[in-house]
C-alpha cells in the first residue's frame, strides 16, 4: 500500500441525516472513520429538499437518546399528541389521543434544516471522525485488506483505503452501483407539495392526516403554531397546483383539508418532489454495507424512511459493539446484520406500499370501504393501540446497542 493513501477503519460514503447519525453512533467507538461528502455543508443545508419537517418516531428518539444527542435535538422538535385521519367528501374518520393510552407522544416533527445543523456540528467535533467534503466517490477496487477507493475531491483525486465501507449516499447511491448489487425501482407517478402553512386555529399537537381526492395530504404540528405540509398528487396536477399562485393554492388545500384548523391563513415557499420506491435487492458483499435510502427508499406516506434508516445504523453499531469494535470477521457479522434487518424492512416496504395504493384508489368501492375502516378504527381502542404501537418503531430496535 502506497504511504500517501490514509487508511481508515470505516468510510461512509454520503454525509445525509443517515451517515452523520452513524458516524455519530461511532463516536465512542476505537474506530477512526472517514465521512466523505460530494456536496459541502453549506450546500447540504441550503438543499430545497430540506425544506422538509421530518417526523421522527419514538424509535428515533430512543436511539438519539442512546448516542447522547437528544438533549441537542428536543429544543427543536414539536410532540404530537393526537391523530386525526379522515377522508375529503366521505363520512369515515378516527381521532386518536395517545395520552388515553399513556403511548404520547406519538413522536416528533423536526426541521431537517435544523437536524442537519445539530447533527453536523456534532460530527465535526468528534475525535475519531475525518470529514471530506466536497469528495465524490468515483470508483473502488476490492483488495485483502477491504477497499481502496477513488475520489475527486475539490483540490485533487483522493485515494483512502477502508477495512469496512458504508454506503449512505442515498437512493441513486453510486456505491451500490459500483458494488453490483442491483435495486428494484418504483416510480408511483405520484409527487408530494412540502410547504409550510400558518392556520387559523391551534394545532395543538395534532397530526391530521386526510384523503383528498388528489392523493394523501398531511399537516402536521411544528413550532410556533405553524404546520408542515405534505400533500400528494399525481404528478400532472401537482405540476398545476405548484403554479397556482398563494391565495389560489390555499383555496385549492382549503377545499380538500376542510376547517378542522379554521382558515389557512398563510402559506410558504412551496417545493415538489417526485415520489419513488428504490430497494437494494443486497444489502451488504465482503466488508461492505448499504444502510438508510441507499438500502431502501420508501414513499413518505407513513413518514418512515428516516426512522427506518436510523434503525439500520442502530442494528450495525450495536454488533460492531457487540463484537468490541473488531473489524476482523466482517462477513459473518455484515450477514447478521442483514439477516437482523428483514423484518423492520419488510413491514415499513408494505407499509409504505400498500397505503400508498391504497390512498390512490377513488373508485367508489375503495372509497367506501376507507370510510368503514375509519369508521372502525375511531371507535375501537385496542386497534389504535395496535396502531400506535405499529408506528413507534420500538419493537424493531435492537437491544445489543443497550450493554
Ligand atoms: C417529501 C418527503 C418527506 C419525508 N418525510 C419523512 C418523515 O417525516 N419521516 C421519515 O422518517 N422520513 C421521511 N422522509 C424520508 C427521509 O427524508 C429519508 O429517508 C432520509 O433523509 C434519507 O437519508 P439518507 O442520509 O439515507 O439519504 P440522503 O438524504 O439522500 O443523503 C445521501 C447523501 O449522500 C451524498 N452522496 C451521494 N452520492 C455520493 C457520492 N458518490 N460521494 C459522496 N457523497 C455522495 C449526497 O450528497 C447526500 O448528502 C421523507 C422523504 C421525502 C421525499
Amino acid at each position: 500500500m502506497q504511504d500517501d493513501i490514509k487508511q481508515y477503519d470505516v468510510v461512509i460514503v454520503g454525509g445525509g441525516l443517515i451517515g452523520m447519525a452513524l458516524a455519530t453512533a461511532l463516536a465512542k467507538s476505537p474506530l477512526s472513520i472517514l465521512l466523505l461528502e460530494q456536496n459541502t455543508v453549506a450546500a447540504v443545508a441550503a438543499n430545497i429538499l430540506d425544506l422538509r419537517t421530518t417526523g421522527l418516531s419514538r424509535s428515533s428518539a430512543a436511539i438519539f437518546q442512546q448516542v447522547g444527542l437528544w438533549e441537542k435535538i428536543e429544543p427543536i422538535v414539536t410532540a404530537i399528541e393526537k391523530l386525526d385521519i379522515s377522508e375529503q367528501g366521505g363520512y369515515g374518520s378516527a381521532r386518536i389521543d395517545a395520552r388515553e393510552f399513556e403511548m404520547s407522544p406519538v413522536g416528533y416533527m423536526a426541521p431537517n434544516l435544523d437536524l442537519i445543523k445539530i447533527l453536523s456540528e456534532y460530527v465535526q467535533g468528534l475525535e475519531n471522525v475525518s470529514i471530506q467534503t466536497p469528495a465524490s466517490l468515483v470508483a473502488l477496487e476490492k483488495n485483502a485488506q477491504g477497499y481502496l477507493l477513488q475520489c475527486t475531491s475539490a483540490e485533487a483525486e483522493l485515494q483512502v483505503q477502508a477495512r469496512l465501507l458504508v454506503g449512505a449516499d442515498g437512493a441513486r447511491s453510486k456505491l451500490r452501483s459500483l458494488l453490483d448489487i442491483d435495486a428494484s425501482h418504483k416510480d408511483y407517478g405520484q409527487t408530494a407539495i412540502i410547504s409550510n402553512v400558518r392556520p387559523e386555529k391551534l394545532h395543538n399537537n395534532c397530526a391530521y392526516e386526510r384523503f383528498t381526492e388528489h392523493g394523501p395530504l398531511a399537516i402536521l404540528p411544528i413550532q410556533d403554531q405553524h404546520c408542515a405540509l405534505i400533500w400528494t398528487h399525481a404528478s400532472e396536477q401537482a405540476a398545476a397546483h405548484m403554479a397556482l399562485d398563494d391565495a389560489a393554492f390555499l383555496a385549492a388545500l382549503q377545499q380538500a383539508f376542510g376547517h378542522r384548523l379554521g382558515r389557512l391563513e398563510a402559506v410558504g415557499k412551496r417545493v415538489s418532489y417526485p415520489l419513488s420506491m428504490t430497494t437494494a435487492n443486497e444489502l451488504y458483499k465482503p466488508a461492505a454495507v448499504l444502510i438508510g435510502n441507499a438500502a431502501q427508499s420508501v414513499h413518505p406516506v407513513a413518514a418512515q424512511g428516516f426512522n427506518l434508516g436510523l434503525r439500520d445504523v442502530q442494528s450495525l453499531v450495536g454488533l460492531l459493539q457487540q463484537q468490541d469494535y473488531q473489524l476482523d470477521r466482517l462477513d459473518q457479522l455484515l450477514k447478521i446484520y442483514a439477516d437482523s434487518r428483514v423484518t423492520d424492512r419488510e413491514h415499513v416496504i408494505k407499509l409504505t406500499d400498500g397505503l400508498t395504493r391504497m390512498f390512490a384508489a377513488q373508485f367508489p368501492a375503495a372509497r367506501a370501504l376507507r370510510g368503514v375502516g375509519l369508521r372502525v378504527l375511531g371507535a375501537l381502542a385496542p386497534l389504535q393501540r395496535v396502531l400506535l404501537n405499529r408506528n413507534s418503531g420500538m419493537r424493531y430496535l435492537n437491544h445489543w446497542f443497550d450493554q
